[in-house]
């Protein structure tokens, strides 16, 4: 091998030369035999020399760098080490109460009648309506040649099957028996704890609802996002004449700070004063500390220091961007010397390098109000502050209609809020990574310097709108992906080919490696490979390898996976209707497993438990005439019962499982058993997926607090005294770390874990939640289930959460080029050593954040690269590397990164960063430090980057310029500031929730979407435009929809006219609209279906399905609603944006003096 032999001198990258085509190239790929897919690996001959993997993972062998599995870890050989703090909690005594009154009840009405978390935080989905039938696949096979197509692997993996055994041979403390119609009348083993029907009862005919029926919505295509959101906002203007755009980013100027001279024309000048509508009321803004307003007026001759007279404040209009806030002075203002740098930051953002841009800036020309009462004096106007709803209507209107194309290094993408498609010329989609910043210091004391957190938030398998080209799927054959000798990094764009393409020199390491014979190519004169538009791995930025036996598990291929459906079978779960609901549900659902490509079918088995505090295993073989229960009342030492029979295939078992899930809610209609354990649940599930030796996914569907004996058994430990103390931290910690070292086995056998919670009372979903966080999965959490306003909200979910794309058995690995290196991750994964993400699942919806420091000086010439690559097991058990490639700019000025930032992405780190800090430090400790951070961040900008002016003056840099906005929103989340009803699960569940979030769900957790519905145009497809989260901003008179990725809320003015009600609640006065609703009426009224039709659209962008709660004005609702208004004052006392504001310039005015 010729390693480091001689550095190339050729430019570092290889961008795509538009224009070059026309190569005629052999198929590549020539070891793979194309129609014979088992051949394709038939005769690797191990692993690439040399390479030594670096921190060998417990559990792992060293391969071809990439770690594989190895040998199942002992299920038991780790729980002997649980941390000496927890110890107590795993032995007290059971405190179960007695069984719930007869009634039935499942809902108690003392309760508080919402936690704002509850039902509809969980969700998202796409409802059912909006799902496909046909899964688009996760990737698609490359064929410009003839490469082999990778569906036909699946034959390979038919045959599944352990040898059959016998369910006679039970063990003493299990008791096989029969289910169906004839037997199922025998009672089970006697001290099991729950009470059987002595005969089986019709299926009860309440039920209907929730039948097969309900899946006619799965034939509806999915309809791609909406694409005119943008359009038909009334704030989204014709172009502001004259203005010029800059392809800078600039400083904007919070004007009530320190506005600049009348002269810039910042202030009403600049606005037509008779445009525009009125705002509601005066401005609600609290007096201005005078410190914090600027330095006195005659010192800055060119600063009016003091706050603008009324009309200056342009507190007129709502919330327009061109308002005196920062805007640019219009170019027929004389420039004001000295002022230069800080005047062009208007609202109108224009974002990083923009080359398709067009010269018109757009603007509002009829944007401004006309004048309104003039607020009083010395209050900083709201609306003369940055607006976020101005800055994601600039972006669309600049952004949202060329495609983004990824072709240039460092470029910064639209943001996450503008409808846009990407085209891959050669960095990954914004769709799959996202950075704080796409121009990096170039040293590491300027990035301390700034403050600002170098970091990337990667979604490896996200969805893409159907306009967008999956990866490619490309089959190296035998010999697999071709890769860097010293790294391992994988073949992509940034690789130099060398010596006429015989090597090619690392662009991560700079390691030279020989081209392996099959994969030679000739250069062209740019020193180009002549294939170079016939290779995905060449050519663009994500792209897919077929993985070698290499990359497995044992070195063997693997299985399909198995979904196993655990349902909890005690009295609330039963009583509630849930049981019944979900296996009616599952008879349909399982129709829609996940398929890869084009099967006809999905390659996943499905297994079928329930439980109480005993567990319950069904034989569900093809060849049965009735499904046979196998009960484990023994939980200490979980076991599967049975092998064959456990895991089926479901056309071959239909009438077995459709059989057994009619007879389950039947079996335990009468149940009186209200324990329940949940540890063993997922043991079970383990040990069945470790004995079918294949990678899977529970399903769990859990009720309660596991108070019954058995390993993991919790206590209420909820202890609300413990907010605002040094403990309040355990309330997030797990209770017990017999869950983290559950965890641990499940991803090493690539068990991940999906949790459906359906709680009456405190559940600890600190501890429950430990598996599913750390294998990749999901929670899903509904408070006081009730069948007529939930079961919606939670089949949706549910079958979305079924049917997602989703990876198994998944290890994922960042590598960048020399001078950073990744250094932390945040995320729903599990890491055994320092560099791979592990999770035993990962679907579409889950993000890694990725934090970089340097390790070394970074050059402005070569800049920064990253190459996300995950291996995992597709659902059809085809094992693959997903690659993901971006190029970042680098730069020596400081100005350079704040021109380039992402303040969404931004957000979405230091949301993660703090929400991770309250498991080791004080809340507050973590809040003082994100505002010290950021008050650090906007500091240096203003010392370094802004030129001089008064200290009075708060200048903001243009793409932070909603840093303090979004701070402050993260800062009174419920996890940093929960207010009185928010409950320790919702906190604990919240804070797991957003640790996955991409910076789209980030973004509208935040700083929800405010929508007044009566303003929205009935006959077009847009939605009407987004208006800031402020009291003050609601009219008494509309009805408003607002929405945060969990709940989206119906505001009902007191003044709404009467037709509207009766044309949206199909009741004739305000006062009977019941708050109680769970959907809205469908109505006949072109209002109504408008309506409707945003909600069902908002629904399915979203990855749960979102609660939708009634609130009335002046209704006891309206506090859960108003606690949503982010700019406001909180309850629980956060400070509303404008006090924030003022904060954080103090903050910056003390680290600047
Ligand atoms: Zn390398």
């Amino acid at each position: 091998m010729s390693v480091n032999q001689q550095a190339h001198t050729g430019p570092p990258y290889g961008q795509p030369q538009p224009g070059y085509q026309g190569y005629q190239q052999p198929a590549y790929g020539g070891q793979s035999l194309p129609g014979v897919p088992q051949l394709q690996y038939g005769a690797y001959n191990g692993p690439m020399p040399g390479y030594q993997q670096p921190v060998p993972p417990q559990g792992y062998f060293p391969s071809l760098g990439f770690p594989s599995k190895g040998s199942p870890v002992s299920l038991n050989s780790d729980t002997s080490s649980l941390a000496p703090n927890f110890i107590g909690s795993l032995r007290a005594p059971p405190t179960s109460g007695a069984p719930p009154p007869a009634s039935g009840a499942s809902h108690p009405s003392g309760h508080p009648a919402y936690s704002q978390f509850e039902h509809g935080d969980v969700q998202n989905g796409i409802p059912a309506s909006a799902t496909p039938m046909q899964r688009p696949p996760a990737s698609q096979p490359f064929l410009p040649g003839s490469a082999p197509t990778p569906v036909s692997q699946t034959s390979a993996f038919q045959q599944y099957g352990p040898p059959p055994a016998s369910v006679q041979q039970l063990s003493n403390h299990m008791a096989g028996m029969t289910i169906g119609s004839a037997t199922a009348s025998a009672p089970p083993p006697a001290g099991l704890g729950y009470g059987p029907p002595t005969s089986v009862p019709p299926v009860s005919g309440s039920f209907s609802a929730t039948g097969s029926g309900l899946y006619t919505p799965y034939s509806a295509s999915q309809g791609p996002p909406p694409t005119s959101v943008s359009q038909g906002l009334p704030l989204a203007q014709p172009p502001f004449p004259g203005q010029t755009v800059s392809t800078q980013r600039l400083p904007t100027q919070v004007p009530g700070f320190a506005p600049p001279p009348p002269s810039t024309g910042v202030g009403p000048s600049s606005y037509p004063p008779t445009t525009g509508a009125p705002r509601p009321p005066a401005m609600p803004g609290p007096p201005l500390p005078g410190q914090t307003l600027a330095g006195p007026p005659s010192s800055q001759p060119n600063h009016v220091s003091s706050p603008p007279p009324p009309s200056a404040m342009s507190g007129l209009h709502p919330g327009p961007p061109m308002s005196g806030l920062q805007g640019p002075p219009p170019p027929t203002h004389p420039p004001q010397p000295g002022y230069q740098m800080q005047q062009n930051g208007s609202f109108g953002q224009v974002r990083g390098p923009q080359p398709n841009y067009g010269g018109a800036y757009p603007g509002t020309p009829n944007y401004g109000s006309p004048p309104g009462p003039p607020p009083p004096p010395k209050r900083l106007d709201p609306d003369s502050i940055p607006s976020p709803i101005q800055v994601i209507e600039d972006d669309r209107s600049n952004r949202g209609s060329e495609p983004f194309v990824t072709g240039v290094r460092g470029q910064v993408p639209p943001l996450v809020t503008t409808n846009f498609l990407v085209k891959d010329q050669g960095n990954a989609s914004p769709r799959y990574i996202r950075c704080t910043s796409y121009n990096i210091p170039c040293t590491s004391d300027m990035a301390k310097q700034s403050q600002v957190p170098l970091a990337a938030v990667i979604k490896p398998l996200a969805a893409l709108p159907p306009e967008e080209t999956l990866p490619y799927l490309v089959d190296h054959g035998e010999s697999g992906p071709v890769r860097c000798n010293r790294c391992k990094a994988y073949m992509c764009p940034f690789m130099q080919f060398i010596e006429g393409g015989r090597r090619f020199q690392c662009c991560f390491c700079s390691c030279v490696t020989e081209v392996p014979p099959h994969y030679f190519q000739h250069l062209d004169h740019t020193g180009k490979r002549v294939d170079f538009y016939d290779r995905p791995e060449l050519s663009l930025g994500s792209y897919e390898f077929l993985a070698t036996v290499d990359y497995c598990k044992n070195n063997k291929f693997p299985s399909p996976p198995a979904f196993i459906f655990m349902i909890d079978v005690s009295y609330n779960a039963v009583k509630s209707g849930l049981v019944r609901l979900i296996c009616e549900e599952l008879k349909s659902l399982l129709d829609y497993l996940p398929r890869e490509g084009n099967m006809e079918e999905s390659a996943i088995r499905v297994g079928f438990v329930t439980y109480n505090k005993v567990l319950h295993f069904y034989n569900v073989k093809s060849s049965l005439a009735q499904p046979q229960m196998m009960v484990v009342s023994d939980v200490a030492d979980m076991f599967v019962p049975l092998l064959d029979g456990f895991l089926v295939n479901v056309n071959e078992s239909r009438t077995v499982i459709t059989s057994l899930l009619d007879q389950i809610p039947e079996m335990f209609a009468d149940t009186r058993e209200t324990e329940t354990v949940f540890a063993p649940v997922i043991q079970a599930g383990l040990e069945a997926l470790k004995a079918a030796e294949c990678a899977g996914k529970l399903f769990i569907f859990h009720t309660s607090l596991p108070i019954a004996e058995a390993p993991g058994k919790l206590k209420n430990r909820d202890d609300r005294k413990l907010i605002n103390t040094d403990k309040e931290k355990t309330l997030f910690q797990p209770q017990t770390s017999f869950y983290n070292n559950l965890a641990k086995d499940c991803v090493a056998q690539g068990c991940c874990v999906d949790l459906f919670l359906f709680p009456n009372q405190y559940l600890d979903v600190a501890t429950l939640g430990v598996v599913p966080y750390q294998t990749g999965g999901s929670i899903y959490k509904y408070a006081y289930f009730q069948l007529e306003t939930d079961q919606d909200r939670f089949l949706n979910d549910l079958r979305r959460d079924v049917q997602k794309e989703v990876g198994f058995d998944a290890v994922m690995r960042v590598r960048t080029s020399t001078g950073i290196r990744a250094t932390d991750f945040f995320g729903a994964f599990y890491m055994s050593n320092t560099t791979d993400v592990e999770m035993a699942g990962l679907d579409c919806d889950k993000t890694i954040t990725v934090e970089f420091k340097h390790d070394d000086k970074l050059s402005e010439d070569s800049g920064a690269l990253l190459q996300c690559a995950l291996l995992y097991t597709s659902c059809a058990g085809q094992r693959r590397l997903r690659i993901h490639n971006l190029s970042l700019n680098c730069c020596t000025q400081l100005a350079d990164l704040y021109r380039n930032c992402e303040t969404d992405t931004l957000i979405n780190y230091l949301a993660k960063y703090a929400y991770r800090g309250v498991l080791s430090s004080p809340v507050k400790t973590v809040r003082d430090a994100l505002i010290n951070q950021c008050a650090q961040i906007l500091a240096c900008y203003r010392k370094n980057c802004a030129s001089p002016s008064s200290a009075g003056q708060l200048i903001l840099p243009e793409c932070m310029k909603l840093l303090p906005v979004y701070l402050n929103c993260v800062l009174k989340s419920d996890v940093l500031q929960p207010g009185p009803e928010v409950t320790t699960d919702d906190r604990a569940y919240i804070r797991q929730l957003v640790t996955s979030m991409d910076v789209a769900e980030t973004n509208v957790f935040f700083y929800p979407r405010l929508l007044p519905l009566t303003k929205a145009d009935v006959d077009s497809d847009s939605l009407p435009a987004a208006i800031r989260n402020s009291e003050e901003r609601l009219s008494k008179g509309d009805i408003y929809l607002l929405e945060n990725g969990l709940n989206i809320f119906v505001w009902v003015g007191v003044s709404v006219q009467q037709s509207l009600i009766q044309n949206l609640f199909g009741v004739s006065s305000f006062g009977q609209i019941s708050n109680t609703l769970s959907a809205l009426p469908i109505l006949e009224n072109p209002f109504s279906k408008k309506v409707r039709s945003i909600v069902d659209m908002l629904q399915r962008q979203r990855s749960r399905y979102m609660k939708l709660i009634i609130v009335k004005q002046e209704d006891k609702l309206e506090m859960l609603f108003k606690h949503f208004l982010v700019e406001d004052k909180s309850l629980s006392g956060g400070a509303s944006y404008v006090d924030f504001l003022c904060h954080m310039h103090k903050e910056i005015r003390q680290l600047l003096s």
